[in-house]
């Protein structure tokens, strides 16, 4: 049988049509860390998941995988490393473009940040194609880090089949409405 705190969270999410532009159905997070039976029973699911794998590094793509991730990692005992857009973390980076349906995207983490041995995953709020994800997995290998999952909290049923990102598990929660 279904997790019952699922269905919980699928309601808990706003879809705002039309955001940030016409045909996109926006799925907005920020209702769901208003409730906080919701919001804690979220990061539960993932504690519950990641606490017993040796995992040593929470990695989470800004901005909204800064929401979820840093609870994680407290609650299993890991470091956090936030990957950042361009130009924000002001150490030295290794950066990873990726392309977008318009465009294109890039990532940087801190060098230093993970370390050959380190296991990692990488959390965020939503995969779509899972061009984001795979840029944070390329960041966090050449950081010389193990990538064993990445998590998210919405998922596109089109992962349902194949459940990967670039060759990594991909775990989520809900679907979108
Ligand atoms: P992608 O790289 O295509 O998997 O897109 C995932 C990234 O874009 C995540 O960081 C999401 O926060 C954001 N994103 C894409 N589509 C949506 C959507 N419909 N609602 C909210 N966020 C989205």
């Amino acid at each position: 049988a279904e997790d019952p705190r699922l269905k919980a969270i699928t309601e808990a999410i706003r879809v705002v049509p039309h955001f940030p532009k016409q045909g996109i159905m926006f799925q907005d997070i920020t209702t769901l860390l208003l409730d906080h039976k919701v919001f804690k029973d979220t990061i539960d699911i993932f504690v519950d998941r990641y606490k017993d794998m040796g995992i040593s590094i929470v990695a989470g793509v800004e901005a909204r995988g800064f929401f979820f991730g840093p609870s994680i990692a407290l609650a299993i005992g890991s470091k956090f490393v936030p990957l950042r857009k361009p130009r924000k973390l002001p150490g030295e980076v290794i950066s990873e473009k990726y392309v977008l349906e318009y465009g294109s995207d890039c990532l940087e983490m801190h060098v230093g940040a993970v370390k050959p041995g380190d296991k990692a995953i990488v959390i965020d709020d939503l995969v779509a194609t899972g061009g984001t994800l795979s840029a944070a997995i390329s960041l966090l290998e050449r950081g010389g880090a193990e990538v064993v999952e990445c998590a998210c909290v919405i998922g596109l049923s089109h992962f349902k089949d194949d459940c990967s990102v670039n060759g990594k598990p991909l775990y989520f929660l809900v679907e979108p409405r």
